[in-house]
């Protein structure tokens, strides 16, 4: 490992010390249960559409494998960088701007950058293979998702409310009537308004 991989993975081990993914799901308002003979805790996958019944298991750290939610419907594993970049809707977002934003969340300071200057060039999360639309159309599952899970706690109006944009934007698109720029935007900013719902609870 070079300096600069050295200062990334400080930075990493950092995080997963202070933050699980347990932590995560709680502070996004996903819903944790616990069932199974072990008193697991699941929680339904905000990831892969409808899930009536909890798809996704969370798993504490053990040795120096990181906490993570595992899905076997997906067959995808989610650490806490994962889920913070999924749940919040920062698809757009490189691995390092995702790091910087927890950091910022946690209050925590990262180690000064080694030489070479703190240009973020490393990139560990690479997304370039999952088309625009793809992450749209995930990023509508989550909405939706969220948007079910407060059904029973927010009042009706805003609920509907959200639900027919939700809707809208489905049609749209599936009828490709604006670009996936556009639905990202709009799905973030749905995004933030089901958050604050969800806190307002
Ligand atoms: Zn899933």
């Amino acid at each position: 490992m070079d300096a600069r991989q050295e200062w990334f993975r400080s930075r990493i081990d950092q995080v997963h010390q202070r933050l699980s993914a347990h932590d995560v799901l709680r502070m996004l308002g996903v819903p944790i249960r616990q069932s199974g003979s072990d008193n697991e805790e699941q929680i339904r996958c905000p990831f892969h559409g409808k899930d009536n019944s909890p798809s996704a298991r969370v798993y504490p750290a053990t040795g120096d494998k990181p906490s993570s939610v595992w899905c076997f419907v997906c067959n995808e594993r989610w650490d806490v960088f994962a889920l913070w970049k999924n749940l919040k809707g920062l698809d757009d977002c490189k691995f390092p701007q995702i790091l910087k934003s927890i950091e910022n969340y946690l209050g925590l300071q990262a180690p000064s950058a080694p030489e070479g200057g703190a240009s973020l060039q490393l990139n560990l999360v690479d997304d370039s293979s999952v088309s625009l639309l793809d992450r749209v159309k995930k990023l509508w599952n989550v909405a939706d998702s969220n948007l079910r899970e407060l059904r029973d706690t927010v009042s009706m109006e805003p609920y509907l409310k959200v639900s027919m944009v939700l809707d809208r934007i489905r049609y749209d698109i599936n009828h490709d009537r604006a670009k996936p720029e556009i639905f990202l935007a709009a799905l973030q900013t749905i995004l933030a308004k089901l958050r604050e719902m969800s806190s307002n609870v």
